[in-house]
């Protein structure tokens, strides 16, 4: 579902070019949950990005589904970056805008008519159990709740990819679990393909199928997490 071929990204910096990512290259299968692990500087967030073209890779190709999006136009990968949510460490919201509207965003933006939008936050609402919060303002939410909204507003379009920022970084413990829990669910429910970058062994633990490990912008090891690391 998604293919990195030899992935490299360099930023220029006063001069200097830093390579972020070199030379990476890996495979997610439809329908698996693949982590990607690191620590702070590593080149996760770079690599992330790199898969919907938030950030352009110096060389390489990124192909999601059949569809090579390196190499696209930017009205071409407009339209495919609808089948790639995204979720964000510090959620992303808009503050100005209720639940309802922030899950809205997306399909106003893809032009749906407004009983279908209301249909579909209704459908996302119930999928993340927000509908007593619908008219709430992101700073009235817990963390996990915010989170949930960023996680139906990801899901709006139906897209077949969920990439996943450090979703659960700014959460504490019980929220991340019912966080991972509901990714899961997703996953089970919808066939979803998620690939997620963290920093916390648990999370690779608790629903990964596959994992790997990035240090100074390569992959070092790759493989099922029962084998690359040894379960609790
Ligand atoms: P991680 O997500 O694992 O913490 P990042 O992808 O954020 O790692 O960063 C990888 C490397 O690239 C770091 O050395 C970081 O300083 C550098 N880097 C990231 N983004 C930029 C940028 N916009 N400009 C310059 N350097 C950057
Ligand atoms: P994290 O803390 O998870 O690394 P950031 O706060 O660094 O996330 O945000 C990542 C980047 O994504 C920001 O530079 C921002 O411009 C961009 N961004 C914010 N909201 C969205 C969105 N809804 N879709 C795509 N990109 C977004």
């Amino acid at each position: 579902m998604i293919k990195l071929h030899n992935i490299r990204k360099s930023y220029r910096v006063g001069g200097l070019s830093v390579e972020a990512v070199r030379d990476v290259s890996l495979t997610v299968h439809k329908g698996e949950i693949f982590g990607i692990i690191g620590h702070s500087g590593a080149g996760k967030s770079t690599l992330l990005r790199c898969v919907n073209l938030l950030e352009k890779p110096t060389s390489g190709t990124v192909t999601v589904g059949d569809m090579e999006l390196t190499g696209l136009s930017e009205g071409q990968l407009q339209r495919q970056r609808r089948r790639i949510g995204m979720i964000f460490q510090h959620f992303n919201l808009l503050s100005m805008s209720t639940v309802r509207d922030n899950i809205a965003f997306p399909l106003t933006l893809a032009k749906l008519s407004k009983a279908e939008i209301n249909k579909r936050v209704d459908e996302l609402l119930k999928l993340v159990q927000l509908e007593q919060h619908a008219d709430k303002y992101p700073a009235q939410l817990s963390g996990g709740q915010k989170q949930r909204v960023g996680i139906a507003r990801a899901l709006a379009n139906n897209p077949d990819v969920l990439l996943c920022d450090e979703a659960t970084s700014a959460l504490d413990p019980q929220t991340t679990n019912s966080i991972l829990s509901l990714l899961l669910d997703i996953n089970a429910k919808l066939g979803i393909t998620i690939l997620l970058i963290t920093h916390e062994m648990n999370v690779i633990r608790s629903i990964c199928d596959r994992v790997a490990v990035i240090d100074k912008g390569e992959i070092v090891e790759m493989g099922d997490v029962l084998h690359v690391f040894l379960k609790p």
